[in-house]
């Protein structure tokens, strides 16, 4: 008893530690209440532990300090952060999905902080609506009648079935009944919506008089296709194309659906991606057309509503459309992303996720040879070996789709893939690596030229000897995925922290 009476009275009091000059810069940066707050805990454990009995001598000032330093450091890192994605993963789902443009995010910081004309017209002086904003250029370059905007392609799909079909019945194929990932599947969102689901044909035959047989007048109140962008049926299959299921839409007087998930606007086939552009879905008669904004389109999250004035109509005036509104930064991204489509040439160039996705194999090895130079001249203790490898559009688009991709092998002896991956994670700006057996894998084809400086000071805070363990929450839930990922077998193209095609 005797000893914790000494331990305890060499504890240094809360407000001395709050003087010490070491927390000055933190003052400079973080809310005073929340260093308060930290330090006081901080000596609260220490006496904790001596009243425990587990403290066994007491800790120099010096040691109490970097403790403290060391966990107002990770307080100060935001949970929303900025990684390198290095998986060659185009559309990560878990890393943001689309990366914006240059041009996208210049136009969200041109709005964020300044008043703006959301719902203002220059030219009356009277009050305009926020839908206007993206409607003309989305009409100028898909070609269509009318457009909107919401929240996600989630909240698309709700806004339609509950503005066209609420108590009605909606035609939908049971091979198309599509779980995107989470709690959000087609049979779900239709009860939500108050649409009645109405399954024809089989998981791998519908045809065409499936959906006439399913007709009943003033019963039925659309089709819908949902393209299965995350998974394909193959086989002995049939199934009804959006060009014959909207004739018979238009000779029955009902409208047609297409629940297209990507949005890619340019024919994209060349370079082996296999998925519906949205000028062939309005081409081949669909009436309402829905999809993302932040998958092969590459603009920000968002659910673009495309089709024939009247029915778009019908879901502005919709109560739910102020639900799903979207706010003025993801309109400017909206906005500035479509207006680079004017121009379908520049748009590949310009707009990540095509610029990735249509990147060429041996750009891609020319670049992987430059960053592992790069690598090897500032930490030479490690092997690097270029190797070519499959990567994914990711995000549940394109699933057969695979891209011949290059990246860099890296290992270093008595230090397992595992823990190399981890400590990468754990750098200033992480690195998100896909591990291969003894290795990591650093793909090249979601890494910008311009990243590559922060991808080498990733691998130099490994060599030095990254930070301590054990921080946060955050990181230790981001283990597990690519914990998954290191149990894939050697040249397994499969990434299972995508948990096979969950979008
Ligand atoms: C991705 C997808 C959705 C959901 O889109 P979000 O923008 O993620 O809400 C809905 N339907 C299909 C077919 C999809 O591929």
């Amino acid at each position: 008893m005797g000893d914790r009476h000494v331990l305890l009275r060499g504890l240094p009091k809360v407000d001395e530690v709050l003087q010490d000059k070491r927390l000055v810069l933190f003052y400079e940066t973080m809310p005073r209440p929340l260093i308060v707050e930290t330090v006081r805990n901080a000596v609260g454990d220490l006496r904790t532990a001596i009243l425990e009995g587990t403290a066994d001598r007491v800790l120099t000032q010096d040691e109490i300090m970097d403790r403290i330093t060391a966990i107002l450091t990770e307080k100060k890192k935001k949970s929303l952060r900025r990684v390198l994605n290095a998986t060659g993963v185009v559309l990560h789902t878990n890393l943001g999905r689309a990366r914006l443009s240059r041009e996208a995010s210049q136009a969200v910081m041109d709005v964020m902080d300044t008043y703006c004309t959301l719902e203002y017209d220059l030219k009356s002086g009277t009050r305009g609506s926020r839908h206007l904003i993206v409607e003309d250029i989305v009409k100028k370059v898909t070609g269509a009648e009318a457009a909107m905007a919401v929240n996600n392609n989630a909240a698309a799909t709700m806004l339609v079935l509950a503005a066209l079909a609420r108590g009605k019945e909606v035609v939908v194929s049971r091979g198309e009944l599509v779980e995107v990932g989470g709690s959000f599947r087609i049979p779900d969102v239709m009860g939500e919506s108050g649409a009645i689901l109405r399954e024809v044909g089989a998981t791998n035959k519908t045809r065409i008089s499936d959906y006439r047989n399913a007709y009943e007048e003033g019963v039925t109140g659309c089709f819908m296709k949902v393209h299965t962008s995350n998974y394909r049926i193959v086989g002995f299959t049939e199934d009804v194309g959006l060009k014959q299921m909207s004739a018979l839409g238009k000779e029955l007087g009902l409208p047609v659906i297409y629940d297209m998930g990507s949005g890619l606007m340019t024919d994209l086939r060349w370079y082996g991606l296999d998925e519906p552009t949205v000028t062939d879905a309005l081409k081949d008669g669909a009436d309402v057309v829905l999809f993302s904004g932040d998958k092969l389109l590459g603009g920000p999250q968002a659910g673009i509503i495309i089709g024939k004035k009247e029915y778009i109509d019908r879901m502005k005036k919709h109560p739910l459309a102020r639900a799903f509104r979207v706010d003025k930064m993801t309109l400017a991204a909206l906005e500035a992303t479509f207006a680079q489509y004017i121009d379908r040439e520049a748009s590949v160039k310009e707009i990540p996720v095509l610029k990735m996705i249509c990147a060429r194999p041996h750009e891609l090895k020319e670049r992987a040879g430059r960053l592992a130079d790069m690598l090897k001249a500032a930490c030479p203790d490690f092997h690097y070996e270029i190797e070519s490898c499959t990567d994914q559009v990711g995000g549940g688009s394109a699933p057969t789709c695979e891209l011949e991709g290059y990246g860099i092998g890296v290992w270093k002896e008595e230090l397992p893939a595992q823990k190399l991956e981890r400590k990468l994670r754990k750098a200033p700006v992480p690195l998100i690596v896909r591990v291969n057996h003894d290795r990591v894998l650093v793909d090249v084809r979601t890494l910008a030229d311009e990243e590559f400086p922060l991808a080498v000071e990733a691998f130099l805070s490994v060599a030095e000897g990254a930070p301590a363990d054990g921080t946060g929450t955050l990181s230790h839930e981001a283990g597990t995925l690519s914990h998954e990922a290191g149990t894939l077998p050697h040249g397994a193209e499969i990434f299972p922290h995508m948990k096979g095609g969950e979008i």
